[in-house]
């Protein structure tokens, strides 16, 4: 995965030990934290003094992970995350393909010189960095630190804390195994993983069974009320109101994966979750076979991602926002039959 240029550069940050900051994306999730905190977990068995730094709030199924503690939030910890990039060496970039996605952390970056590594897998990475690794039509962040650590001849410090961490990256950036994942590599990564002592049953328990009261009964009001089904268009989507998170005690991480339920129903082939929020709309949007979501995302919504999992903003309201997706649906019916 990485070239030998790409090989010395990481080689020459682990042996200088100068501080290295590991960011990731805004709205964390598995792969966000799991592949970040793998790598914080690997630097810090090799003396590099590392900290990772996501912009905003981590959902409580994530907290659990090894390596959390290495983890602070830029929202809430601003003067501390700002020198700390500052203070780094390096910055290590995980699992985003623009700027959009590190909040204002962005300021922070910019203002560093430090030298840049962006590891991703989402599509048209678009990101300034020293040395780019792209990988797109990898499943996850996670299995490209696997191979980070691969490449470096350093898979002998692979323990049970940083095969859990990229477990939980694999696991929940590939639906557990559904999608982005149809290739032997990674099963051999994750026999790897397997090998290395970790719990896949306890991981799975942690990461999923772990919702509160209001969250499932969020879910069935989603599903009961809030489901529509464009009949004749295989394509099913969920809005949520804030007054509606509100009523459910909402909480970060709580919306996590609604946007896949919808594709039991027989035939569905796109799904869409939007979701009011104070000055603008969050869409998540899911496919199943060749329509691309991440085109859709990047043409209408200002966002991007990968072909069958994508997300973007849209800054009309939340009814223009349902009506705009439903012309775009409507037009690109016969993309999605
Ligand atoms: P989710 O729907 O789970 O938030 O995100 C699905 C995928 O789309 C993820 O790979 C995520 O990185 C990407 N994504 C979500 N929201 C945005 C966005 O606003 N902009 C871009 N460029 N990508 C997004
Ligand atoms: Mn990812």
């Amino acid at each position: 995965m990485l070239t030998s240029e790409a090989k010395e550069a990481i080689r020459k940050i682990i042996d200088t030990k100068e501080p290295v900051v590991v960011i990731s994306h805004i709205n964390p999730d598995g792969d966000a934290i799991g592949s970040s905190a793998a790598l914080a977990i690997f630097l810090q068995k090799l003396n590099v003094p590392v900290t990772v730094i996501i912009p905003n709030e981590v959902p409580d199924f994530l907290k659990w992970l090894p390596g959390y503690d290495m983890v602070l939030t830029y929202r809430s910890r601003k003067s501390d995350c700002r020198k700390k990039i500052a203070g780094a060496g390096a910055l290590f970039m995980l699992d985003f393909n623009d700027k959009d996605r590190v909040g204002d952390v962005i300021n922070e970056i910019q203002k560093s010189d430090a030298f840049r590594i962006l590891i991703d897998h989402h599509e048209r990475p678009e990101f300034e960095a020293d040395i780019l690794v792209s990988e797109p039509w990898r499943g996850s962040a996670g299995e490209m630190i696997y191979l980070l650590m691969k490449d470096l001849d350093h898979l002998d410090l692979m323990d049970s804390d940083i095969a859990t961490c990229l477990y939980v990256a694999i696991m929940t950036d590939t639906g557990n195994f559904r999608y982005g994942s149809s290739y032997e590599e990674i099963f051999n990564i994750v026999g790897n993983l397997v090998n290395k002592g970790i719990d896949k049953d306890q991981i799975y328990s942690n990461v999923y069974d772990s919702y509160s009261e209001d969250r499932m009964k969020l879910l069935g009001y989603c599903m009961s009320e809030k489901m529509v089904v464009m009949n004749g268009l295989s394509t099913a989507y969920i809005s949520i109101t804030q007054e509606e998170l509100d009523r459910f005690n909402h909480k970060v991480g709580d919306t996590e994966g609604f946007v896949n339920i919808p594709f039991s129903i027989k035939g569905i082939k796109v799904t869409a979750l939007f979701i009011e929020k104070k000055n603008h709309v969050k869409i998540s949007l899911r496919s199943k076979g060749s329509f691309s979501v991440d085109r859709l995302a990047s043409e209408y919504f200002s966002g991007g991602g990968h072909i069958n999992a994508a997300g973007g903003e849209s800054e009309l309201n939340l009814d223009e926002t349902i009506n705009k997706f439903e012309t775009i649906i409507t037009d690109s019916r016969h993309e999605i039959s």
